[in-house]
């Protein structure tokens, strides 16, 4: 026992499940101590600073049918710091020129983005028709059905009349961004929770919410605020290095007891820290894999365009976000763009990806070809997200483990949704439910 302190609750990590977690935790009364090896929180979803610039490392969105992350945002007060559309509305962007629109109508779901298909003239007709028929047969599919994650999208597409221009003018735009890998590498019943709970689901649902403050805002500082006000310790820079019977956690090599832990880390190093009596499927996890993801900035002397984001097809560039406001710049325009599914460019020396992004851009922008370009960088995230892939649903563990006391949190542990801040957030607070109820059981004995 350290010192003569009662336990606290041990939550490893400090990302978006870690921090959900210690959240509710927090207010629910409970003492805390969140353990991160970084010397900030946010996890995958953090910002640094370059030349005066605050940068996110990547671009993060998220839909208004978020209700868990958005809840947390309540609770940290980071609601006012993001900004969310009224009404989901995409502009898509073509290097010929071309463009379409997807806005969602008046009509309920799951009938709002069909006029929008119907209309959306980056398809011919008989592709928008064909479309339509897709969607309402994708509506018929349950998320949840095992089978479908043996499945992979593009297939049941192509079985379903969408081929070619309509797999990557449309469908690959929200599945690439949302599921990071491509519709012939996407588990079906992934995709499904996405479209359906999304895009197809209630008319609101798919609205787009961006934040208006650098993400360190948010999942740092305002996150870590909210935890140190319900008393909750958090210690940075503190990388536990096992999982020990007890539950206890050894981290700087000493044993530190806890009332319970909550592991909330990414499935590689969760598979390290917990031994194999507590969670024998561990070594299976390897195989979720990972994804990466590259996000390109651009930095111009004037402004380039006066969109605020926008999808991109038949070019590298995927979405293209301005990010001038957020980082704090105050002449000329930043813009970041991200590519998922980024197994092309991850390897690739940032010269060369300039060579290819910054004529892509141009292209979308012809503004940029008078327009100097003072800065260039790339940001690689190799390990994403776990690889959403047929199998993988199979692969995600529950939050419980063989020992009592001791659960699992993180995106990529089996929440029913995507490897996004969503998931992290229900699962933060999922395994936050079942420590308090094994705290409650523990003290009634
Ligand atoms: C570039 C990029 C863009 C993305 N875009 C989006 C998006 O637009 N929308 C969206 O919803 N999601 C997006 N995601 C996914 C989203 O960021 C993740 O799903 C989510 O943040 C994962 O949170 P987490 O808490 O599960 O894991 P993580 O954020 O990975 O947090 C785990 C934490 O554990 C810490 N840790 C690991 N080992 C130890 C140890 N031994 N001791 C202590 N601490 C440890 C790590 O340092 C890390 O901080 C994106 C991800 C990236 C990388």
């Amino acid at each position: 026992m350290s010192g003569a302190q009662a336990p606290r609750v041990a939550i490893v990590g400090g990302g978006l499940a870690g921090i959900a977690a210690a959240v509710a935790l927090g207010e629910a009364g409970h003492a805390v101590t969140l353990y991160e090896a970084r010397p900030r929180l946010g996890g995958a979803a953090c910002s640094f600073q370059r030349d005066g610039l605050t940068v996110d490392n990547g671009q993060h969105v998220f839909l208004r049918c978020c209700t868990a992350y958005r809840g947390l945002l309540d609770r940290i007060g980071g609601a006012g710091r993001v900004r969310l559309q009224d009404r989901f509305d995409v502009p898509v962007l073509t290097p010929s020129g071309r463009a379409g629109r997807l806005r969602r109508s008046v009509l309920p779901g799951p009938f709002h983005l069909l006029p929008a298909l119907a209309a959306y003239s980056l398809l011919s007709p008989a592709d928008r028709l064909r479309a339509v028929r897709a969607s309402l047969a994708l509506t018929r599919l349950d998320p949840g059905d095992p089978a479908l994650d043996r499945v992979d999208l593009a297939s049941w597409l192509a079985a379903h009349g969408q081929r070619g221009p309509a797999q990557e003018t449309l469908w690959g735009l929200f599945a690439v961004a949302a599921l990071n890998a491509a519709p012939e590498e996407t588990a079906l019943g992934a995709a499904v929770r996405v479209f359906r709970t999304a895009l197809l689901g209630r008319a609101g649902a798919a609205d787009i919410g961006i934040p208006s403050v650098p993400l360190g805002e948010l999942h740092d500082t305002a996150a870590g605020a909210a935890i140190r006000r319900t008393g909750g310790e958090i210690r940075l820079a503190a990388k536990v290095e096992a999982v020990a019977p007890g539950p206890a956690i050894i981290v700087d090599g000493v044993r530190v007891e806890a009332s319970a832990v909550i592991v909330a880390t990414p499935h590689q190093q969760a598979a390290r820290l917990l031994p194999v009596e507590a969670a024998p499927g561990r070594d299976r996890w390897s195989a979720l894999s990972a994804a990466p993801i590259v996000n390109v900035h651009a930095r111009y002397d004037r402004p380039v365009t006066g969109l605020p984001f926008a999808a991109v097809v038949d070019s590298p560039v995927q979405w293209v976000f301005d990010k001038t406001r957020v980082a704090g710049l105050g002449q000329g325009q930043y813009l970041a763009v991200s590519v998922s599914a980024a197994g092309r460019w991850i390897g690739e020396p940032a010269e060369k990806i300039r060579a290819e992004f910054v004529p892509a851009l141009e292209r979308l922008f012809p503004a940029a070809r008078r327009a100097r370009l003072t800065d260039f960088f790339v940001t690689k995230e190799p390990r994403a997200t776990f690889r959403q892939a047929p199998g993988s649903g199979a692969l995600r563990p529950p939050a419980a483990t063989r020992w009592p006391g001791l659960y699992l949190a993180g995106a990529w542990t089996d929440t029913g949704w995507p490897d996004t801040m969503e998931g992290a957030v229900r699962s933060g607070l999922h395994a936050a439910r079942l420590v308090r109820r094994f705290l409650r059981q523990a003290a009634a004995r």
